[in-house]
């Protein structure tokens, strides 16, 4: 039986001034699989990374909901809480309730309180769904082959010899470099380094 926590952050102002914090913790509770939900002013602050490894051991919990910003801001942050509590890292879910509620919905308390509610119960699912993942290495052989001179293909060139790749071929499709782009007026083409 899955036991989830969901931890819901204030964010100081950026969330609770626009959505029910209060509210949306007391929906999560209503969620079967859920053992514990709770808000926090900073969650990614040490005591909030703290009360999240508090509750997986207290209450055994088998993932985690985190209901805040957009994973790119903390979600490594969270991972390592996890970690640190023992609980492999990749049993986390983020609700993203800044960005896609409290954020496009300021002039819409309800609307935003109804969408991070949402957000969390399919942020549960999926936390019920995952499955621990674990990291490994593998050998790497530097060799490349863009399709391309656009754009897109310039710069997978150039970021590939960047990193070290000895060998990266380059397939031109249309006769100039930078495809399309390189047709506007007045073009802002940018200059690659020659293929090898
Ligand atoms: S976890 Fe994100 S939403 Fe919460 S306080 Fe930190 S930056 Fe703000």
């Amino acid at each position: 039986m899955a036991r989830v926590g969901v931890f819901v952050c204030f964010c100081g102002a950026n969330i609770a001034d626009f959505v029910d914090v209060p509210a949306v913790v007391a929906e999560a509770k209503k969620i079967k699989e859920v053992k514990i939900s709770v808000e926090y002013k900073y969650m990614c602050s040490d005591p909030g990374q703290q009360m999240i490894r508090d509750a997986i051991v207290q209450h055994r919990l088998t993932s985690v909901v985190v209901a805040a910003c957009s994973p790119r801001m903390h979600e490594k942050t969270f991972r390592k809480a996890l970690s640190d509590a023992g609980m492999n890292p990749y049993l986390l879910e983020v609700a993203n309730i800044r960005e896609h509620s409290s954020w496009v919905h300021q002039k819409d308390k309800k609307a935003a309180t109804e969408k991070s509610c949402d957000l969390i119960r399919m942020a549960v699912a999926k936390s019920i769904a995952n499955e621990q993942l674990h990291e490994i290495s593998v050998p790497v052989t530097k060799r490349a082959l863009v399709i391309g001179g656009g754009i897109a293909g310039i710069q997978a060139h150039w970021i590939s010899r960047m990193r070290g790749s000895r060998w990266c071929w380059w397939r031109k499709v249309l006769p100039s470099e930078g495809g399309w782009h390189s047709w506007m007026k007045p073009s802002p083409l940018w200059i690659a380094p020659s293929a090898s």
